[in-house]
Formats: structure tokens, sequence, C-alpha cells
């Protein structure tokens, strides 16, 4: 007998049992390869997800575009252009992939999280090198990306590899979350989650500051930055920090792969206002977050330094599906309370 035909019968004979709704098949996820074109106008639309509208001249530079001297709007408007122009379509072959991903991530998600599971999945790709990021309700993956990993999953003897996928799925979720993040969740229902991970939102942070305005990189799944991480360092002493994605050339760092770079930069309140605290020659004062231990307290599952509250979440969110599907080796007793609790906390924020 089939497992198929045993869940049929088990169900008919206790047809109003609990149990038989848990084995009842997931409702299919909805996924939509957009078009070309609708992509192409998405790319354009700043309006539920300012991004290149908030660029300046060296984080443009980092993706390919350099009009050094030409006014910012031009080059704003010149880097939009670009970023419609590289939308390109997925082949059958990619869209069965990123399907048969989708549909682990949804029998993760059914019936556990139903604010995530039921919002419909919208992806299309682009040849420009930049990394995994969504724009209003759509996931953008970069061509190169699909690529490595169709190459990984299913090699040319057509044997499936279940790490890459599973990999694959997780991203699949991050990005997922981030749309969740904008389009269905209120800030409200936000705050008190980051709350707990040392994260406060402030209405003004000095962005206008000329250092600030050279060196960050504006993140479309984070773009407002307002957000301070407070570090209790014991008898009730706090340094404030705030936590800032740059580009590695402005830190005058090129080595690695990756364009980007995190950063904590120590703030102090004055009359009521935020100021950047600075060294001797006026450069403001920051230290790396990478492997910050402080941080690794409030967050011990991390994987990427959690340099925006909504990166930490999708992050962690991340992380729990992949550490549930494919269990760490090791695991200290932290991780896995703090696995526990977030397990716990999100059945609460994803309901409907
Ligand atoms: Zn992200």
């Amino acid at each position: 007998m089939t497992p198929k035909k045993l869940a049929a019968l088990l169900c008919l004979a206790f047809a109003m049992s609990a149990w038989c709704a848990a084995a009842s098949a997931p409702v299919a996820p909805k996924i939509d390869f957009i078009s070309v074109e609708t992509a192409r106008q998405a790319m354009l639309d700043e309006t539920n997800s300012p991004f290149v509208s908030l660029m300046e001249e060296h984080e443009m530079a980092v993706f390919g575009l350099t009009m050094t001297g030409k006014p910012i709007e031009q080059q704003r408007a010149a880097f939009s252009k670009k970023l419609a122009a590289s939308i390109t379509p997925f082949s059958t072959k990619e869209k069965k992939m990123l399907a048969d991903c989708i549909a682990k991530v949804s029998a993760w998600l059914d019936g556990k999280y139903p604010l995530l599971a039921k919002q419909p999945w919208k992806i299309c790709k682009t040849k420009m090198k930049i990394p995994p990021h969504t724009r209003a309700d759509c996931i953008v993956f970069p061509a190169d990306m699909v690529a490595q990993y169709r190459d990984a999953i299913s090699g040319g003897d057509g044997n499936r590899s279940l790490l890459p996928e599973l990999l694959l799925a997780r991203l699949l979720l991050h990005e997922q979350v981030h749309v969740v993040q904008r389009m269905v969740m209120s800030a409200k229902n936000w705050n008190a989650l980051y709350a707990k991970w040392g994260f406060a939102p402030v209405k003004s942070i000095p962005l206008d500051d000329p250092w600030i305005k050279s060196h960050k990189l504006t993140n479309p799944d984070g773009p407002d930055v307002r957000w301070l991480w407070r570090e209790d360092t014991g008898g009730g002493q706090q340094r404030i920090w705030w936590p800032l994605l740059v580009t590695k050339n402005s830190m005058g760092n090129s080595k690695g792969g990756s364009p980007l770079d995190y950063i904590l930069l120590e703030v102090e309140e004055t009359g009521g206002a935020l100021v950047l605290k600075r060294d001797a020659n006026g450069v403001p004062k920051f230290k790396t977050m990478r492997n910050n231990a402080a941080m690794r307290r409030l967050m011990p599952t991390f994987d990427t330094p959690p340099y925006h509250p909504h990166e930490a979440a999708a992050d962690m969110i991340d992380e729990l599906f992949f550490s549930e599907i494919h269990p760490p080796r090791k695991q200290s007793a932290t991780q896995a309370a703090f696995r526990k609790q977030l397990a716990k906390d999100l059945e609460v924020y994803f309901q409907e």
C-alpha cells in the first residue's frame, strides 16, 4: 500500500480528526514569473520601494554606472533605465527549479505561519551583478546566481543535489520575508520583535553628514536606516551604535567578492539630537559588525551581520527554516533556546 492510499484510508476512518487536517496536502503556492515588461516597469517605480532615488554616485558605480560630474538626478534616471534594461526572462528549466524550491518553503510555512504562506510569489531576473533583493512585491534574482544554482542543483547526468536546493529555498524565503515586511506587515508589528534584539527606531539621524553620504550603500530591502542598536556595557551604562551598510570601495577596501561591508557607527545624544562621535581628524568613529560578540549574544543565530532589523529578521527566519530541515551538527544551548523562542514569536507575528 502506498503511503498516499494509507493516508486516504486513515482520513476516511478519522474524517473529523485533526490528524487528517495535518495529513492533507498543502495548498500549492501561487508563483508568478512576471513578464519582462512588467518587471521593467517595477524597476522604474519608486512608489512602494524607494531605492534608486536614495542612491549617491559611488553607490551606482558599484553596479557599473559611472557618470562623474553629472547632476545626481540625471545619474539616478540613467541607473533606473539600466536596471530596467537588465531584466531578462527565466528559462523553463530555471522556472521549474525555482518552483520546486518554493514548494519546499511553502510546505514548511503551511499551517505554521499563514501570513507568510499565503503571500503570492513574484519573481524576475536581472543580468546586473547585484545581490538578490526585492522591489515592491517582487523578488529580483541576478542571472549569474540563478545559473550557479541551476548548475549545482541539476548536473549534466540529471542528479539532483539536495543541499543547493535547500540553500536556494532558504534564499527565496529570505526575500519573501522582505516582501511581507514591506507590503503586508505594519512597522509597529515588527518593532516589538526588533526591540528584543536591541534595535530601536529613531525619528532623525545624521543622514546628510558628508561622510555618511559618501560611504553608505542603499539597501532596497531596508531603505529606511533610522535605527539604533543599543549595547548594554554593564553598570547601567550603554553605548549607542548606528548600524550601516557601506560600500567597500568607499572604505578603501576592494578585497573579496562582495562590494559591501557592515559597520557600527558610534553616536551620542546631545541636546536631544543624535551626533556622530569623531576621532581627532573628524572621521566618524566606527567598528566592524562582523563577529560582534555583543550582537551575537542577543541574536545568536545570525549569519549575515544584522545591519538592519529587517535584514536581521529575514536572516534569522531563513536560518530557522534551514536548521529545521537540515539540523546543524552542533548547536549551543543558547542557539537552541533562541530558535525555539523565534519560532514561537513568528507564530504570533505571522498569524493572519
Ligand atoms: Zn535581505
